[in-house]
């Protein structure tokens, strides 16, 4: 299976929903979450859709990519799971230099938190995303869903009835 960087970053959130994801049962366009992302993402940065350009990688879509600065512009509604955003921001940064494409600068925006998280290509490890890759591999192959995780966050996530309709 080809992986994208929604399979990365579900790997950072939970690995049923990785799993359930790969599996092709996908709740996402009901979320409500999700719209509300979409929203945000497209009424804040409007005005810089002449410098950033979207592009699709190997099956991932890249928002915001300015091929003149070598930056990608990552935009996003909450930095509640700010590990799986920099795990996605990491694998878009893999994707680019597999296809030869320049990336000097990765920023994640927070426009409701006022908060901006930088990566530098210090940060930067292919190794690194190559063994998630690899994790997230070995997690779809699972025969069987792995358990539910009942974390708070549960709550706000499309597979939520999926999960605890049997309770
Ligand atoms: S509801 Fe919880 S356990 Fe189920 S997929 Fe979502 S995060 Fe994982």
């Amino acid at each position: 299976m080809q992986l994208t960087a929604t399979h990365i970053s579900y790997l950072h959130i939970c690995h049923r929903k990785l799993w359930l994801y790969a599996s092709g049962i996908t709740m996402e366009h009901s979320s409500e979450n999700v719209k509300i992302g979409k929203h945000i993402d497209e009424s804040t940065y409007e005005r810089e859709s002449d410098k950033y350009k979207e592009i699709e990688l190997d099956g991932s879509k890249i928002d915001r990519y300015d091929y003149k600065t070598a930056t990608l512009h990552e935009v996003k509604k909450s930095s509640k799971f700010e590990q799986s955003h920099i795990a996605q921001v990491k694998f878009y940064i893999y994707l680019l230099k597999r296809n030869n494409l320049p990336i000097a600068n990765a920023i994640i925006d927070y426009p409701k938190n006022r908060k901006i998280t930088t990566i530098s290509m210090d940060d930067y490890s292919k190794e690194e995303i190559e063994d998630w890759i690899n994790q997230a591999n070995s997690i779809i192959d699972l025969e069987l869903c792995p358990p539910v995780i009942n974390k708070p966050f549960c709550k706000t996530c499309s597979y939520f009835e999926f999960c605890y309709s049997g309770e």
